[in-house]
């Protein structure tokens, strides 16, 4: 837990989200400010900054965020028509919150190259 970080804080309830699913160490809630029908954070419970603090278990927990997300696809029923998934790392990625989190994205066409 990180005091001023704001996912931890929605990690631990202390300040609401709309949680789709949640287990031991993963959490996800829908995004504020959503930029697609489906838009969708996965964090890890545990503080990590940014996907180049990812190591050792981290990146099995890593892995389990991604099997996670396919889960949550399926189950709001964009899986088969595809989705994307962001992890936005530092300044020059667009990275607002330095707690390690993956956008899923879905329920329309969305374009490529991203900005
Ligand atoms: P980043 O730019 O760091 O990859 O993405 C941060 C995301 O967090 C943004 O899409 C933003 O809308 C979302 N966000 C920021 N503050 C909050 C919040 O308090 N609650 C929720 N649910 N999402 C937030
Ligand atoms: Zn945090």
């Amino acid at each position: 837990m990180v005091e001023d970080c704001i996912f931890c804080k929605i990690a631990r309830g202390d300040i609401p989200a709309e949680v789709v699913f949640e287990d031991n160490e993963i959490m996800a809630f829908k995004d504020l400010h959503a930029k697609a029908p489906v838009h969708i954070l996965f964090i890890p419970k545990k503080h990590i900054p940014t996907i180049n603090d990812l190591q050792g278990q981290d990146l099995g927990l890593a892995g389990r965020i991604l099997g996670v997300i396919s889960k949550v696809a399926t189950s709001l029923g964009i899986g088969l028509d595809g989705y994307r998934v962001v992890v936005n790392c530092g300044r020059n990625g667009g990275q607002e919150i330095y707690h390690l989190h993956f956008h899923l994205l879905g329920g329309r066409a969305l374009s490529w190259p991203p900005g």
